[in-house]
């Protein structure tokens, strides 16, 4: 469990976060969303010590991250940066085992490794192994940068807007892989991101930032249907043009037709977010009669619309 406590950081005499506190349970797929400039990436790197609060504490397990030997901690965290960064000089074999071989695992083990999450991730390992990073697409190179990031297996992965540099594609396909990572691999994922759709997306808990200051924390429901001020709620309807309703969806293609009968009372004119809460107290599924056609939507026909939404 990762947590914070009345954390400030100012670079000079500007705050960038004042009192934040909050709390990230094991486990969990925890986005931090904001604005540019609200101060994600400094409470990202205040998490693997990058960067030092000026006041407060960041506690793991209840200890102080101070207390910890740095090295030790930094091969419990993984982290994915939005360049890329990838060696250019080394293979993509040599780039995933770069901190297991500072760590002298054997040339098998390491072998062993990389192969397996090189599969993991959709690469076939005798294809890309060998390769240069210069050899792969954008988005094949950040499947690598996640791989590294998995080597040494982690606790925690924290990511900062990995896919923002890649084209929608791309982008959807990746939020995909973190997701199915995620329930495979039973890590911590902190994922940072400006993008309301892909935090909706990706995360269980969602916490919301701007100047600093932590606006909201919650599940999706909450957020799409509670904000807790005018902030969180303009924040999202901005981004999802004010009025995204059922009809925009089955206009999408989402939803199929169905002789089922029906377990809600949704109508075609309600917003998205009456969908959602729909879709919560039905275990992901809702049917809706329409002009005497009943209709069926998951709660993946909803992430779906929003990530095409969101690459709008
Ligand atoms: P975000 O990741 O949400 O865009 P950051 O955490 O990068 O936000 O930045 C938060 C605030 O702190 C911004 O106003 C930014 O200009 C400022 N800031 C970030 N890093 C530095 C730095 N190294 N020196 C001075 N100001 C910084
Ligand atoms: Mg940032």
């Amino acid at each position: 469990m990762i947590k914070f406590e009345h954390v400030y950081k100012k670079y000079e005499d500007n705050p960038a976060i004042e009192d934040l506190n909050l709390q990230i349970n094991d486990g969990d797929f925890f986005v931090m969303v904001g604005p540019s400039g609200s101060g994600k990436t400094t409470t990202l790197k205040m998490i693997n010590r990058l960067i030092k609060p000026t006041k407060g504490k960041v506690l793991i397990d209840n200890k102080n991250i101070e207390d910890y030997d740095l090295q030790k901690m930094r091969l419990k965290m993984g982290y994915v940066l939005q360049n890329i960064a990838l060696f250019p000089n080394l293979t993509i074999e040599e780039n995933i085992t770069i901190q297991p071989e500072s760590l002298h695992w054997t040339k098998e083990k390491r072998k062993r490794v990389a192969l397996d999450l090189l599969d993991k991730v959709g690469l076939d390992p005798k294809e890309y192994a060998k390769r240069y990073p210069n050899e792969l697409s954008g988005g094949e190179q950040q499947r690598v940068g996640i791989i590294r990031a998995l080597a040494t297996s982690p606790d925690v992965v924290l990511m900062d807007e990995p896919f923002s540099a890649l084209d929608p594609i791309s982008r959807t396909q990746l939020q995909d892989l973190v997701l199915k990572l995620h329930r495979e691999l039973k890590m911590t994922f902190v994922f940072v991101t400006h993008d309301m759709h892909e935090a909706i997306r990706l995360g269980s808990t969602i916490a919301v930032l701007r100047n600093g200051h932590l606006e909201q924390i919650g599940n999706r429901d909450d957020i799409l249907n509670h904000p807790t001020n005018d902030f969180v709620r303009g924040f999202f309807q901005i981004e999802q043009n004010g009025q995204l309703s059922v009809k925009n969806l089955l206009d999408d293609g989402f939803g199929t037709e169905t002789t089922e009968e029906t377990n809600s009372t949704l109508l075609k004119d309600d917003l998205i977010g009456r969908l959602a809460t729909e879709l919560k107290n039905n275990n992901g599924i809702v049917i809706f009669n329409d002009d005497d056609v009943n209709y069926k939507f998951t709660t993946a026909d909803l992430l779906d619309f929003l990530a095409k939404e969101g690459e709008k």
